[in-house]
C-alpha cells in the first residue's frame, strides 16, 4: 500500500484527507485512481485537454518522478506519493553564493549613534554582521507588502534588526480574528488601522527605523511608484492578485521577492530574483482554478506559523543585504508544522517563463485580478438573483409562524460545531450534489453558510441539477447572530 500525500491548501478537493491511502503499481495507476475517486482533485490536475497541468509535480519520497520514469515510475510498499504544485527537482539543490542589494559606498555612508552602536552590540561582534553590515542594515530600506500574519512578526524583526526604512503596504483594519497570529497588533488595537498600529509597535521596539506607510490597496496603478524606491520586496499578501502584481513588479524593476505563504500547518519560503533566478511565474505560471483554493479565512491557520515563515523571511532580507549566506534563490522551503518538517525543492527558472523568460509577453503590469478571477473569501459573494434570497428576519419570521421549512446548512462540521442555527441540516458544500437525493426537489430549500458566499454557491449548483424553489440566506449565520440571536457566536 502507497499514499498519495495532497497538500492541505488542496485537500478541500478529497473531502479533508490529506494522505490518501492507495493500492497500485505506478505513480500513474496511483494518480488515475486518486483522481478518479475525487473529480476536484482531477479538475486542478488537468488541462481541458485531459494532459496533465504543467504546475503541478509528482514526487515519490523526495525525487521528482521526472528524474525517474515518469508516472510509469514502479512503486514499493509503503511510498510516499507527493503532489507538489511547483516546477521542482530533487531535494539537494546547489547553493547560491552571498548576494548583496547594498554597495558598499551606501553602507560606508550610514551613520550609527553611540546608542546603536550598544543596541546592536549582538550583531556588532558576530563577524558576518560587524559594523559593516550594521551600517548597510541601516541603508537598508525594505517592503512589506501587507502587515497581517507574515508582515507581523517579519516587520517586529526587521526593525529590531536596524533596518533603515521599512515600508508597509496596508489599509485594513485590525480585527479581533486577527490577533491569534498577528502579533505586531494588540487587543486594544481592534477597530485601529494596522498602519497605526505597526508604526507604534514598531516605534517602541526601536525607534531609529524609519516607517513609510501606504495605506492603499497595492495595485498595477501604484506598484511601481511604490516599489521603485526599495532594496527588497517581502511578499506577506493572502490573496493571488496581489501575489502575481508583487512578482511582477519586482520582475519589472529587478528587484528580489522574498516570498512566503501560509495555509493551516503548511509554509512556504523562497527568494524569487529574476535577475538571478526563477520567479514566481517560472513555479506557478497561472494561479490556480478561481474558488479552488481557500484562503486562510476559509481554511483556517494555526497562529505559530506565520510567525515561522516571516521569520525565515526576515532572515532571508538581512542576509541579502548582509550580502553573507547561501539566500532562497531557486530552492522552495516546504515546511510541515505537525510533522515537524522542513523540505526543499530545487527551482528552475523557465525559459518559457511569460515575464522572466526568453520570450516575455508580460512587459507591463495587467488586471490581476482579472488574470486570476474572482475568488476567495476576499472577493465579491456569488452572485444570486435578488429573488432567490431570503433576510434572516423574513426568515426567523417564517419560522415563528410555524411553517415547517427545510433548512440546509452547507458549511463543514467543524463549524456547525461552533455555532449553528434551529433547525437545520448539515450538508457540507462539497457533498450538495452528491447528497442532493435527501432533498426534494418540488419542495423549497432555504441554504445558508456563513457569510451568504458559499450558500450561494450551492444554490446555482442546485439550481444547474433542477431544483427550482431555492433560498439563499442573505449574510448567513453571521447576519443571524448580529440580527436575531446574539446567543449563537460569530467566527
Ligand atoms: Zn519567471
Amino acid at each position: 500500500m502507497s499514499v498519495v500525500v495532497v497538500p492541505a491548501a488542496l485537500s478541500r478537493c478529497t473531502g479533508g484527507a490529506s494522505v490518501l491511502p492507495v493500492t497500485c503499481a505506478t505513480v500513474g495507476e496511483a494518480i488515475e485512481k486518486i483522481s478518479a475517486r475525487f473529480p476536484g482533485l482531477n479538475a486542478l490536475i488537468r488541462n481541458s485537454n485531459g494532459l496533465m497541468r504543467g504546475d503541478f509535480r509528482f514526487f515519490v519520497g523526495n525525487t521528482d518522478v521526472a528524474m525517474l520514469d515518469g508516472l510509469a515510475t514502479k512503486l514499493s510498499a509503503n511510498d510516499e506519493i507527493s503532489l507538489v504544485p511547483c516546477v521542482a527537482g530533487a531535494a539537494g539543490p546547489p547553493l547560491s553564493g552571498p548576494e548583496c542589494v547594498i554597495s558598499p559606498e551606501r553602507g560606508e555612508a550610514a551613520v550609527l549613534s553611540n546608542d546603536e552602536i550598544l543596541r546592536y552590540s549582538r550583531h556588532l561582534i558576530l563577524p558576518e554582521v560587524n559594523l559593516e553590515g550594521q551600517k548597510k542594515l541601516k541603508a537598508a530600506k525594505v517592503l512589506c507588502i501587507g502587515a497581517g500574519g507574515l508582515g507581523s512578526p517579519l516587520a517586529m524583526y526587521l526593525a529590531a534588526a536596524g533596518i533603515g526604512t521599512i515600508g508597509i503596504v496596508d489599509f485594513d483594519v485590525v480585527d479581533y480574528t486577527n490577533l491569534q497570529r498577528q502579533i505586531i497588533h494588540g487587543t486594544k488595537d481592534v477597530g485601529r488601522t494596522k498602519m497605526q498600529s505597526a508604526k507604534e509597535t514598531i516605534a517602541d521596539i526601536n525607534p531609529n527605523v524609519e516607517v513609510i506607510g501606504y495605506e492603499e490597496q497595492f495595485t498595477s496603478e501604484n506598484a511601481v511608484r511604490i516599489v521603485q524606491d526599495y532594496d527588497i520586496v517581502i511578499d506577506g499578501t493572502d490573496n493571488f492578485p496581489t501575489r502575481y502584481l508583487t512578482n511582477d513588479v519586482c520582475v519589472l524593476l529587478g528587484k528580489p521577492n522574498v516570498y512566503g505563504s501560509i495555509f493551516r500547518f503548511e509554509g512556504q519560503a523562497t527568494v524569487f530574483w529574476a535577475d538571478k533566478g526563477p520567479c514566481y511565474r517560472c513555479l506557478y505560471p497561472e494561479p490556480p482554478p478561481p474558488g479552488l483554493v481557500p484562503s486562510c479565512a476559509e481554511g483556517g491557520v494555526i497562529g505559530v506559523l506565520p510567525g515561522i515563515i516571516g521569520c525565515i523571511q526576515a532572515n532571508e532580507a538581512i542576509k541579502l543585504i548582509l550580502g553573507v549566506g547561501s539566500p532562497l534563490i531557486g530552492r522552495l522551503m516546504l515546511f510541515n508544522a505537525l510533522k515537524m518538517q522542513f523540505r526543499e525543492l530545487r527551482l528552475m527558472k523557465d525559459p518559457s517563463c511569460p515575464i522572466c523568460g526568453e520570450n516575455p509577453t508580460i512587459t507591463e503590469l495587467i488586471d490581476y485580478e482579472q488574470f486570476c478571477g474572482i475568488r476567495g473569501e476576499e472577493s465579491a459573494p456569488q452572485a444570486v438573483a435578488d429573488s432567490d434570497e431570503i433576510t434572516v428576519v423574513e426568515l426567523k419570521a417564517r419560522i415563528d409562524s410555524g411553517e415547517k421549512l427545510t433548512i440546509i446548512d452547507v458549511r463543514e462540521p467543524y463549524e456547525y460545531a461552533i455555532a449553528k442555527m434551529p433547525g437545520t441540516k448539515l450538508i457540507p458544500l462539497g457533498q450538495i450534489i452528491e447528497r442532493s437525493g435527501e432533498l426534494d426537489p418540488n419542495s423549497e430549500i432555504i441554504l445558508h453558510c456563513r457569510s451568504g458566499k458559499r450558500s450561494a454557491d450551492a444554490l446555482n449548483q442546485l439550481k444547474a441539477k433542477g431544483f427550482k424553489h431555492l433560498k439563499n440566506v442573505v449574510g448567513g449565520i453571521t447576519a443571524w447572530s448580529e440580527q436575531i440571536d446574539s446567543d449563537v457566536p460569530k467566527y
